[in-house]
Formats: C-alpha cells, structure tokens, sequence
C-alpha cells in the first residue's frame, strides 16, 4: 500500500513534474519528471535516485552559465 500525502491524505500517486531550480544567474527547467503526485492537494515528491540526477543537470547548467536551460527528463534518462 502506497503511503497516503501527509499534508490531506489523499493518495500519491505515479506521475510528472517539472522540476525548477534558482540559480542566481539563471534557470534551469526540467520537464516530464517523474514524480509521486497527490491527487488531492497535488503536491509532489521526487525520489533520491531521481533528485541526485537532477542536481547533476543543475551542476551542468552551473558550468555553462546558461541563462535559461530547459530540458526534458525523457531525453536525459537512460
Ligand atoms: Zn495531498
């Protein structure tokens, strides 16, 4: 059994998320993250392995200096 939301108990479900980091300088936007979404409140939650992979995008982008990076989950997982 899944875990219900802890903010209204709804359930979590599998789903998607953009996924949006500040960097001072700029953007990074990730889209079609995959993610547990509450299908009451819609409030999201990203499991470690796919975290630790976006903050890799977000390194990437660091070292680039881009202003605005948008990108998309599917074309980066493997
Ligand atoms: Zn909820």
């Amino acid at each position: 059994m899944k875990p219900a939301c802890p903010i209204c108990g709804g359930r979590r479900e599998p789903g998607q998320t953009t996924f949006t980091a500040e960097l001072g300088f700029g953007v990074v936007v990730v889209r079609h993250v995959p993610a547990l979404v509450c299908d009451q409140c819609g409030e999201e939650w990203i499991d470690d392995p796919v975290a630790v992979a976006l903050e890799a995008v977000v390194e990437e982008v660091r070292a680039k200096q881009s202003l605005v990076e948008v990108t998309d989950w599917r074309e980066r997982a493997v």
